[in-house]
């Protein structure tokens, strides 16, 4: 099908902005930065997974569902996000996250539970894997479940980044603006094939270099392999046309520190250095694990200074409320 005959359900509010970091761009030495403004999507506090859901959430009203299941960590962006659409359209929310219950709910979890999302905790299982068991009970009580995946990555919620890729190129056409890469965080590999099989649809010859965030989904190039499929599924769902190779998908995964959620100093001084040169908040996990790397492959001189780089930031600014403790660090007490 056709993307823009795939049903869609607005959620957020559309084109977000594009921003130029000039003052970042001149502290770093490097190409032009400019930031595209996906943490101001509006969906109960913005992020990249508003695109995702309004083609999610959009099929999920045509075959008639009346329940959103949904899984990730604690502190998923995801699942926030999926609560306030579910509440948006009227439909109920089942969480299943990783962990424990907490004495205090904060950040993202503590939206969650405002947006009146029913939670389910499975310990050591952050990924969701639980989803078919409770998608099953709902099931059985009388409920239509509509199951969307860890991240919200499978071809329909992959679509919302190929309508964001018509969205970019229109915006920079107006602006008269040129990009030649396009960085972003890549976890579950939604947004990454979106941009892929956008960039091709649309005729741009964008570097997509998503910068790898999850250390369990990188081993020997897996999550290189997870993202290359998801692109050719994509691609096959909108009958485009398109194979893609290992050779198209970059992803680095040389940021990934200790881990998916382990906050060090690259991510403390990313967040840091974007706040106090151009007053704009990163998150913990993603977006300033990606500054940081951004930083690096500055200092390493990977960019020309002809070239123009499109930092997506994905949202997730909810986290740095839990992430307190590892973002103040050094600044109270001894670093
Ligand atoms: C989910 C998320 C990402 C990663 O997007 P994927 O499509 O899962 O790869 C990046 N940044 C933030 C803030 C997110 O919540």
């Amino acid at each position: 099908m056709k993307y823009s005959q795939m049903p869609r359900e607005q959620l957020g509010f559309f084109p977000t902005p594009i921003v130029k970091l000039h003052r970042l761009s001149r502290r770093l030495g490097g190409p032009r930065i400019l930031m595209k403004r996906d943490d101001q999507t509006g969906l109960a506090l913005g992020g990249n997974k508003t695109r995702k859901l309004e083609y999610l959430v959009g099929e999920a009203l045509a075959h008639g569902c009346d329940t959103l299941i949904t899984g990730g960590a604690e502190q998923s962006n995801h699942c926030r996000q999926t609560a306030a659409a579910a509440a948006a359209c009227g439909l109920s929310c089942h969480l299943v996250l990783g962990g424990e219950p907490p004495d205090l709910p904060n950040g993202n979890l503590l939206l969650d539970e405002l947006l009146g999302a029913k939670i389910h905790w499975t310990g050591k299982l952050r990924k969701g894997e639980k989803i078919p068991e409770i998608a099953g009970q709902i099931e059985e009580s009388g409920g239509k479940p509509y199951i969307i995946p860890y991240g919200g990555s499978n071809p329909t919620g992959a679509v919302g980044f190929v309508e964001a890729v018509r969205e970019l190129v229109e915006q920079l056409t107006k602006q008269k603006e040129n990009v030649t890469h396009i960085v972003f965080p890549s976890s579950s590999g939604g947004t990454h094939a979106g941009l892929i099989v956008g960039n091709s649809i649309f005729g741009q010859q964008f570097q997509i270099v998503g910068i790898g965030i999850d250390k369990t989904e990188a081993p020997d190039g897996a999550f290189d392999e997870l993202v290359l499929h998801l692109s050719n599924s994509t691609s096959k769902r909108l009958k485009a046309g398109i194979t893609y190779l290992p050779s198209d998908i970059i992803v680095r995964n040389e940021y990934l520190g200790d881990g998916y959620g382990v906050v060090g100093r690259l991510e403390r001084e990313a967040v840091r250095l974007t706040a106090e040169t151009e007053g704009i908040l990163l998150d913990p996990v993603y977006t300033g694990r990606t500054m940081g790397a951004l930083k690096d492959m500055i200092e390493r001189n990977e960019f020309s200074q002809d070239d123009t780089v499109l930092f997506w930031h994905t949202g997730g600014t909810p986290a740095l409320f839990p992430y307190a403790a590892d973002m103040a660090y050094g600044l109270v007490g001894a670093d």
